[in-house]
């Protein structure tokens, strides 16, 4: 397994076309913008060789008959769902952002099932492809995302919206389109691509799930903007070791090689791929964002004690508020992972109303957290000058007199990246469409709620049946 420094120094080799601010940038590693978000995927390896942690953060995998980091590891036991949610938590508290690990992770596990599923020359072409992954340790990143478009219109009437197939060769497939929100696409060393939705007969072409090196001629990776993200390497990041990482990525015509496609155009496999990937995914936002609303927690905690007011009844009242939501995210997580099934693939998975009822949670419950954070931390959060100035000998007295210590400002500072500065991207506005839209998690309680048996007990404790 890695070391985090030997995954940093991997990515040096990688021919990345990555632009930022419409500039092509060479060796992301140093890069100010970015190399907050590979310290933060570099916390994966970290924990893997640590005494504490190792036990959460590896597994013993039968592919490679050693040990691996969880996050190329398969859910071979129920065990593996519970300590993925459990090193989740523990991540998103070392980094108070998105680690970006996850994705891959899960979507390798779903994979797995649907080419399962799909037949066995399918499955093994996958399980050599992972094998190979746990054998480097590598950074997956998962792709699922398609631009979409007109929602009302199918991706056979506006391809150009989809990642598709253009032309199929003896040797392979050629590959158009983009894939959005790509979470630490530029961080990764390979992509995985999958179909992001349910496809009808006919729509063959967008049935494809093959692995694709992120320095693919063809790979053009363009970085999402996130608010004060300018502030990074400055003394008002507010986080200032990590942040998280989106990318639109776009494939120009590239080629893929028939041994790294895992699914080409069995419909039935992509709808099994989509369900399981939902399934594991929105189970895991019950580990990842309670470990981030830790961090939130503890600085709104101490904020209130440099204030003076952390003992008032109504302040503990709402920091206790804070928990207990957070606590409920990571229950369901935690429940989702523990009431799971045997695929006949060998697989375990997750409870699937749990999983969206997890990630229901997740897309009201941080917004409220949120609100009792910028209650208790105030108004100085949205009003307070430059960090810079706290040293500045004409205004640096005046500064430091209206805003207390250093540690009130810099913690001023950290509130305000988790609830609207660059922190909210990977934090808030994840916890709304990540993993899917609120509607999403809706339609998939709906199905899987007995309806009937409800109706039927209810006349009969009524007294009508
Ligand atoms: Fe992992 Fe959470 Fe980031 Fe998704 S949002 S990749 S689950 S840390
Ligand atoms: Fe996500």
């Amino acid at each position: 397994m890695r070391t985090a420094t030997e995954y940093i120094e991997s990515l040096r080799d990688r021919n990345l076309q990555l632009w930022v601010d419409g500039e092509l940038v060479a060796d992301p590693t140093e890069h100010v913008r970015i190399r907050p978000s590979i310290n933060a995927v570099a916390m994966t390896y970290a924990l893997a060789h640590e005494e504490e942690t190792r036990d959460l953060a590896t597994a013993h995998s039968d592919l490679v008959d050693g040990p691996v980091n969880r996050f190329t590891h398969l859910f071979r036991e129920p065990d593996d769902l519970v300590k993925k949610v459990q090193v989740q938590r523990i991540l998103g508290f070392r980094t108070g952002t998105c680690f970006q690990r996850c994705v891959g992770m899960d979507g390798l596990n779903a994979l797995f099932i649907a080419t399962w599923e799909s037949g066995p020359e399918a499955h093994a072409r996958f399980v050599d492809w992972l094998t190979g992954v746990q054998t480097r340790d590598e950074v997956i990143c998962g792709a699922m995302t398609d631009a979409k478009g007109n929602r009302a219109a199918r991706p056979s009437d506006q391809s150009e919206h989809y990642l598709r197939i253009v032309e199929r060769r003896p040797d392979g497939v050629v590959l158009r389109g983009a894939k959005m929100h790509q979470t630490g696409a530029a961080n990764s060393h390979q992509i995985l691509v999958m179909p992001g939705g349910s496809l009808r007969e006919g729509e063959e072409d967008f049935a494809i799930a093959a692995a694709i090196p992120v320095d693919d001629p063809g790979v053009v990776m363009i970085l999402g903007k996130q608010p004060s993200e300018e502030r990074r390497g400055t003394a008002d990041a507010g986080n200032v070791r990590f942040s998280g990482q989106e990318c639109v990525v776009f494939f120009e015509d590239v080629f893929v090689p028939n041994e790294r496609i895992f699914l080409n155009g069995d419909l039935a496999a992509c709808a099994t791929l989509v369900d399981a990937f939902a399934g594991y995914h929105r189970a895991s936002y019950g580990g990842c964002k309670p470990g981030k609303f830790d961090t939130l927690i503890g600085a709104v905690s101490a904020l209130t004690e440099e204030a003076g007011v952390r003992k008032k009844s109504h302040v503990r009242d709402k920091l206790v508020e804070m928990v207990h939501l957070t606590e409920t995210i990571h229950g369901v997580g935690l429940a989702a992972s523990h009431k799971s099934t045997q695929h006949g693939a060998g697989l375990w998975q997750v409870d699937r109303m749990l999983a969206n009822v997890c990630k229901q949670n997740v897309t009201r419950l941080p917004y409220e957290i949120g609100r009792i954070a910028e209650d208790l931390a105030g108004g100085l959060v949205g009003t307070m000058p430059s960090l810079e100035g706290l040293d500045h000998e004409r205004i640096g007295p005046i500064l430091r007199s209206v805003v207390g210590s250093e540690a009130r400002a810099k913690l001023l500072r950290f509130v305000e990246n988790l609830t609207y500065g660059a922190g909210a991207v990977p934090l808030r506005l994840e916890c709304m469409h990540g993993a899917g839209s609120p509607a999403a998690q809706r339609i998939v309680i709906e199905r899987n709620t007995d309806w009937s048996a409800r109706m039927a007990q209810a006349r009969k404790l009524a007294g009508l049946d």
